[in-house]
């Protein structure tokens, strides 16, 4: 018999047929005549409710399995009066294909995220995971269909390189170099010229620099792929190892791409709003979730109006008159702070706000000059409940200009001579902008600690599984 999926038997209710389901022991209620599985396949939020009856002939076995148990069953589906679902089972033969021992760690008491981050190899199991994990998939190939249907192409930039595309000095250095006795050169140095590649290189922390290269040639571009930051950031905000896409868009200025970011973001919205609902009811109402009962209503507002922007001087202007006590300053010149830029989007403007034309010295070497000579065209969408998700830029498509940057920063031009080149053949004005896949999941699914929306998180001290 072929085997239906519980996603679809709910939700085309199917009734009067038998089928053949598997999956994982949710619960299991035992009484003298019956007894009560309920089973969940990774599917759809909802599980099914099979009716085992006594007289089944391997009944003492099944009755007696635990939570955790995998199973084939056999039944005829029926109408059910039970609250909550409009199908359930009548099991014909369960054939027991897993069975699980009282260690299991997922018992029915309510378990914290932090246990459960401790047992990532089993969360995927319980409701709240499943739901976070099915929304992250949504969201992925709703980013595929956004970019596609633009006429964007889809560019796999690379993970091994030998240029730190942000120029901030946070990179993982890759090596097959012997670690305790590596070469070295006549001034006692590891000598990369021995290294794997010759040369000492390292995982990318963006893959914008090889996207530029892209657009100036195929017009609009995204990435979508993983990136690496040694960071020494142990926040709910920051991971070692995340995912971000990143489009590039050639004959675009930082007004383009700012429309783009926002339409993207509501284009994510809007698509989680319809084929996720079960899932974000679940996240909004589980046990214990911290989430605003109004979150559901807050997306469906986003989705609907624009994004509010404002220049980084006005920001600062902003958070300079507001009452609210801020631990770090909030002059002219310096960084936005999380604190800052949670206060702009969930204080003040109560919404996303992209905040443009910060001062140069906070952003990366590669940003487009304003004619003030202080700020670039930089910009960063900030969201409540998360600070920024997203950052992008009009980049500096002049030749000397960029060349000028990167000495006053001190950097080593030499391996960037093919991304300097863009700017000497047929240099176009370029934008475009990376958004952080983990950050706009915890946006949208209300999760306030981005371990629990990456399927296996990396952070500093701490990488298992
Ligand atoms: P932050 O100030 O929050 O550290 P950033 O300014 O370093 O971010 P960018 O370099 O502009 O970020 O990267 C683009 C996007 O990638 C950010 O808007 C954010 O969504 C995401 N991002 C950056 N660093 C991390 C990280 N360590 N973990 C997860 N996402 C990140
Ligand atoms: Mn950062």
């Amino acid at each position: 018999m072929e085997r239906l999926l519980i996603k679809k038997i709910l939700k085309e209710e199917i009734v009067d047929q038998t089928v053949l389901i598997k999956g994982w022991i949710r619960s299991i209620r035992k009484s003298k005549k019956f007894s009560f599985v309920v089973l969940n396949d990774g599917t759809s939020q909802g599980s099914l409710q099979i009716v085992v009856d006594a007289e089944l002939e391997n009944y003492e076995e099944v009755s007696t399995l635990l939570i955790g148990s995998s199973v084939a069953i056999t039944g005829l589906l029926v109408p059910s009066g039970g609250k909550g679902q409009k199908v359930e089972m009548q099991a014909k033969s369960v054939e027991i294909i897993g069975k699980t021992d009282e260690s299991y760690p997922l018992q029915k008491k309510a378990t914290s995220l932090e246990f459960l981050r401790e047992n990532a190899h089993l969360r995927m199991r319980t409701n709240a995971f499943g739901a976070i994990f099915r929304v992250r998939h949504e969201l992925a190939m709703a980013t595929h269909k956004f970019f596609s249907d633009k006429g964007f192409y889809y560019l796999n930039s690379p993970i091994i390189s030998a240029v730190d595309g942000e120029g901030a000095g946070e990179m993982f250095r890759v090596s097959t170099l012997d670690s305790k006795n590596p070469a070295l050169n006549d001034k006692g140095e590891v000598d990369f010229t021995q290294d794997y590649f010759g040369k000492e290189v390292s995982l990318c922390v963006t893959g914008q620099l090889e996207g530029e290269c892209f657009a100036s040639g195929m017009g609009a571009i995204y990435t979508f792929g993983p990136t690496f930051r040694a960071e020494n950031s142990n926040t709910p905000r920051h991971l070692s190892e995340f995912w971000m896409i990143e489009p590039e868009v050639a004959f675009a200025d930082l007004d383009d791409i700012a429309d783009l970011a926002s339409e993207y973001v509501q284009y994510l919205i809007a698509h989680a709003l319809e084929h996720c609902k079960d899932e974000l009811d679940f996240l909004v109402t589980r046990h214990g979730a911290d989430i605003d009962a109004t979150h559901l209503d807050m997306l469906a507002h986003v989705r609907d109006t624009k994004f509010v922007k404002i220049t980084y001087t006005e920001a600062i202007e902003i958070l300079s008159n507001s009452k609210q006590k801020f631990e770090f300053p909030t002059v002219w010149g310096k960084e936005l702070q999380t604190e800052h830029e949670r206060f702009l989007s969930e204080k003040h403007f109560k919404a996303p706000v992209i905040v443009t034309d910060y001062p140069a010295d906070c952003k990366a070497f590669y940003m487009k000059q304003n004619e003030d000579g202080k700020t670039v065209r930089a910009m960063d969408v900030l969201v409540p409940g998360v600070g920024e998700i997203i950052g992008g830029s009009q980049r500096e498509e002049d030749y000397d200009k960029l060349i000028a940057k990167m000495d006053a920063d001190g950097m080593e031009k030499e391996g960037y001579w093919w991304y300097t080149d863009l700017r000497k053949y047929g240099s176009v004005p370029h934008a475009g902008f990376g958004l952080g896949f983990e950050r706009a999941i915890m946006y949208i699914t209300g999760m306030s600690n981005i371990r629990d929306v990456i399927p296996f998180p990396r952070n500093p001290k701490s990488c298992d599984f």
